[in-house]
């Protein structure tokens, strides 16, 4: 096993050399105490700092359908959940919620939802370009699931930036664990590499503490996320759903999803990371913990407030009750009172050659 300063001798190595092999990233991962976790924190804030300053990115979440055709076995919303109460917004409820966003200073939309065939290609496309018309600005960012290279082109024709598409576990055999024989691991995987392709900015990710989740498995996760090279990460702790097969499972810990984000943004100098709501909600400082060990985007909530519990992935999900304004004001505040502050821009990821203009003046700035 690996003493305390071996530890640091491999946190050290990660930060010099963005990446470690699979034995090595298993000795970090397993056993590290609270001081390990401090010196990566100390390395990884560091470097997060050098890209971005003090600048937390905001995206406003759009939690537009919770109606799913998959029937992932962890998800609250998953089809065989029949206890679900089902919503969908129509393109005007869609259009709202941006305009509210944009008049908080949300120039990030992020549509969410189940994968939901009731909204056809040309729906999609409809609402995507009438966002894209009325919010030039402004990025737009799709969370809804798997779908063909063909239909992929389609909404980044009509103005997607970026997609966010977990790539859940990179352990085949896992992957079969936690979905359903009629779900596919390749076709996931095929989706990532389809969007890139596409030249959208791609998020891959993870949730942490998934039941039967192992080290190794992590450990594949972090070399698929090295080898996929996503432009955005965002990793979370498995928290279980009452009605889902999964409900009597442990929640993930908020420490290992915390080392985990530190380790991510020294393999990942200047990709966007956010600290997510699940984060939140078994920490009640999980945000906050979150920006400290390295991420540097939070997603508050912009669907109106009715239908808010309604998408419910896992329980006890915090930020159901408040309207966007108060969710924005409670987050900003909350950065504050870490040092950071939430800032009125797109956020988009910048290659790193570009970025050494920018770090060297947000460094003469702090000086
Ligand atoms: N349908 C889209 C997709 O498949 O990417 C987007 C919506 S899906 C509900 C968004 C993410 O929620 C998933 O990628 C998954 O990692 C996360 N999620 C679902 N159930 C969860 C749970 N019980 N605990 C934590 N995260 C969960």
């Amino acid at each position: 096993m690996c003493t305390g300063t071996d530890k640091r001798g491999l946190i050290d190595k990660l930060h010099r050399e963005r990446c470690l092999d699979a034995r090595e990233f298993a000795e970090l991962l397993t056993d590290f105490t609270d001081e390990d976790a401090q010196y990566l924190f100390s390395k990884s804030r560091a470097v997060a700092d050098s890209f971005f300053g003090k600048r937390i990115y905001t995206r406003g979440l759009i939690e537009f359908t919770n109606h799913c055709k998959n029937n992932c076995f962890y998800c609250g919303i998953r089809r065989g959940n029949t206890a679900a109460e089902r919503y969908r917004l129509g393109k005007d409820e869609i259009l709202e919620c941006c305009a509210g966003g944009y008049e908080l200073g949300f120039r990030t939309f992020v549509l969410q939802g189940g994968e939901d065939p009731w909204y056809s290609d040309d729906m999609l496309v409809d609402i995507i370009s009438s966002i894209r018309r009325s919010y030039p600005d402004c990025a737009i960012t799709l969370s809804i699931g798997e779908r063909t290279y063909e239909q992929y082109k389609k909404y980044r024709e009509a103005g997607a930036d970026r997609y966010l598409l977990r790539h859940e576990t990179a352990n085949r055999e896992h992957y079969y664990r936690l979905h359903p024989g009629e779900m596919s691991y390749e076709n996931r995987r095929r989706c990532l590499y389809d969007l890139k392709k596409l030249g959208y900015q791609v998020g891959a990710g993870f949730m942490v503490g998934s039941p039967w989740q192992t080290v190794d498995n992590i450990v594949e996760d972090l070399l698929f996320i090295k080898e996929l090279e996503p432009e955005m990460v965002g990793i979370g702790p498995f928290i279980p759903h009452h009605d889902t097969p999964f409900a009597s499972f442990p929640a993930g810990e908020a420490q290992m999803t915390l080392f985990l984000i530190g380790i991510l943004r020294l393999m990942l100098p200047n990709a966007l990371i956010p600290a997510t709501t699940a984060l939140g909600t078994v920490h009640p400082r999980g945000r906050e913990l979150g920006i400290l060990a390295g991420a540097n985007v939070v997603m508050p909530n912009l669907s109106p407030v009715g239908v808010r519990k309604k998408y419910s992935l896992y329980d006890n999900k915090i930020c159901t009750g408040e309207e966007a304004a108060e969710c924005r004001h409670c987050l900003q505040s909350r950065m504050k009172g870490i040092g950071y502050e939430l800032v009125v821009d797109r956020g988009d990821f910048v290659k790193e050659a570009v970025q050494e203009p920018v770090k060297k003046a947000v460094k003469e700035a702090v000086q």
